[in-house]
């Protein structure tokens, strides 16, 4: 029989498809009801109304938001952004952020084109040689 460890409290566990222990398990559907009928009756609360409102760890509700169960019932809670404390209802960072980091992802690929070899110069396509009259090659002038 194989053994692992939940992964939310450190219990020894029967390894199963879950990860985490049956008590875990039966918090976590607790939490979660608790945190979609909160939302349910105030819509658009932030992660800390609703930790207020349930006593749900502000973890928990994070977690719960970004397992995409709360959005799949049609509740949206309001977190903090990954990079500053603005409130979003998806996604990982706000707009702003969101711009900031294409903005800096946009330097450095500037910055990566910048410093890269130039690329091989690819020999000019055969022209065909035209003939002059009297059968000489035409020469380019050159000044
Ligand atoms: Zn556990
Ligand atoms: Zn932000």
């Amino acid at each position: 029989m194989n053994f692992s460890t939940c992964k939310k409290c450190n219990r020894l566990i029967t390894k199963t498809f879950r990860s985490i222990c049956d008590e875990c398990i039966q918090k976590e559907e607790k939490n979660y009801t608790l945190v979609r009928d909160y939302l349910i009756d105030n819509p658009g609360a932030s992660v800390y109304d609703v930790c207020e409102g349930t006593g749900v760890d502000e973890r928990d509700i994070e977690l719960l938001i970004k397992s995409g169960r709360l959005e799949r019932c049609g509740v949206k809670c309001a977190y903090k952004c990954g990079m500053c404390d603005t409130l979003i209802e998806t996604g990982v960072v706000c707009e702003k952020c969101k711009q900031a980091v294409s903005k800096k992802v946009g330097s450095i690929k500037k910055e990566v084109e910048k410093n890269k070899p130039p690329e091989p110069v690819k020999p000019p396509p055969e022209v065909p040689k035209s003939k002059d009259s009297d059968g000489r090659f035409h020469r380019l002038a050159k000044k």
